[in-house]
């Protein structure tokens, strides 16, 4: 007898057909005698419906706090549905909120972090031999009012669970069969990987490949909880996701693109000492995530500084910045929102030479010009339009992946 944590993301329980297809995976290994507690998502897009909504009241943007009050009505929605349709099948279930499982979160509305999750009424439930279904997304901060942890979180909610409840599995069911060398919904050539590691699996997420939510693959290692990215839809083995993995000869494990950036330029800054400091000690306070920075020689000794920011902190770090216009001289800020990221990783790119070259040749031959460039140990990534985005993803993925 195992315990197992499963998760179907939004498309998985979109309707009810689909949500009796989740219950039957379910039972099944319910019924081999594994305790199973489920984690869903909302449904379809009830996320981005509500979202929707609460622009239709306030179109500058609702509080925080009210935001995750409807957000979470989302996965209340899943789970009770869910929880019905394994009722109806004659099984024993119970369907729990995120503050009902025991998720505690800091108190950062939208994108809290879970601290702990209590998980005596878990093992309560468990214990009476109940299927367990979990709202994922959300928990409860330490004033009881309820938290959401950022868009794509219920894959952090199951590996949490898992974590904590030292499960034997966590299988992350969604509506492809598994990780791929780059979206397979957009790139023709892109192949199913059956192993990947967390450091690569977790540049993938953060560059942009949504199967699964960074944050979760973070915890995952940090936990050591072995993953399975799955299709809810075909019954077939998926992606392994673990600490290491059988090296096969690519030396790319993937191509990602990220729409979620900005680019913020400072054009005729002075040049002189301290300014790069004062710039990004003030995002920082802001608590605007820095990615790209790029410095050029300016004329008359003025220098410019362009840097990307996520997409939803463009207008913060541009307001933060022209507070700034007093100590800092600069001629002007821009925003330009019609960017995108393409990035590549892959472990083994490390040691070999001509990786970089290899990329920046596909996208010369496709005709995409660079904006800016980044690299670390195992990723390359550079900023390009957003119109040639898919373009660029599936050149450099094909120089690469054969
Ligand atoms: P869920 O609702 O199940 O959480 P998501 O929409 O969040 O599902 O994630 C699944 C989607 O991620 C797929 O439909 C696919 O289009 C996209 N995706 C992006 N990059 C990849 C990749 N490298 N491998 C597999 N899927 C990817
Ligand atoms: N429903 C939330 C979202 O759409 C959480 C999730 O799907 O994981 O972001
Ligand atoms: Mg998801």
């Amino acid at each position: 007898m195992s315990l197992i944590v499963k998760k179907f993301g939004g498309s998985s329980v979109a309707n009810a057909e689909r949500i009796f297809n989740v219950a039957n995976i379910i039972i099944e290994d319910y019924k081999k005698g594994n305790d199973v507690v489920v984690v869903v998502s909302a449904q379809g897009d009830t996320t981005d419906d509500l979202i929707a909504k609460a622009k239709e009241i306030n179109p500058a943007g609702a509080s925080k706090r009210e935001m995750d009050m409807l957000l979470s009505a989302g996965e209340q929605i899943s789970i009770s549905l869910l929880a019905m349709a394994i009722e109806k099948l004659g099984c024993p279930v119970t369907s729990l909120l995120g503050w009902q499982a025991g998720f505690n979160t800091d108190s950062h509305h939208t994108i809290a972090r879970i601290k702990k999750i209590n998980t005596e009424r878990l093992k309560t439930e468990i214990s009476k031999k109940n299927i367990v279904i979990v709202a994922g997304f959300q928990g409860i901060n330490k004033y009881d009012d309820i938290t959401t942890l950022g868009r794509g979180g219920s894959d952090t909610s199951a590996v949490a669970i898992a974590a904590s409840m030292k499960a034997d599995l966590c299988q992350i069911y969604t509506d492809v069969d598994g990780v791929y060398t780059a979206d397979p919904r957009k790139v023709k050539n892109a192949r199913k990987l059956d192993q990947i590691s967390y450091d690569e699996m977790l540049e993938l997420a953060t560059l942009g490949a949504q199967v699964l939510n960074n944050r979760s693959v973070e915890m995952a290692k940090k936990y050591n909880v072995e993953l399975e990215v799955l299709s809810s839809l075909e019954r077939k083995p998926g992606t392994i996701v673990k600490e290491t993995v059988k090296m096969e000869k690519t030396l790319i494990r993937g191509a990602a693109k990220d729409n979620n950036v900005a680019s913020i330029s400072i054009v005729g800054l002075q040049d002189t000492p301290g300014i790069a400091f004062k710039i990004f000690n003030k995002l920082a306070q802001e608590k605007v995530n820095v990615d790209i920075i790029l410095q050029s020689v300016g004329r008359d000794g003025t220098k410019d500084i362009t840097f990307t920011v996520p997409q939803d902190d463009a207008e913060t770090a541009v307001s933060a910045i022209k507070t700034l216009s007093d100590s800092l001289k600069f001629n002007k800020v821009t925003l330009d929102e019609s960017v995108c990221k393409v990035s590549i990783v892959g472990a083994g790119m490390e040691s070999h030479p001509g990786v970089a070259s290899t990329m920046f040749e596909a996208l010369y031959d496709a005709g995409i010009n660079i904006h800016m460039i980044s690299t670390s140990e195992i990723k390359i990534s550079v900023l390009i339009d957003e119109k040639y985005g898919d373009a660029a993803v599936a050149a450099v993925h094909d120089a690469f992946i054969k």
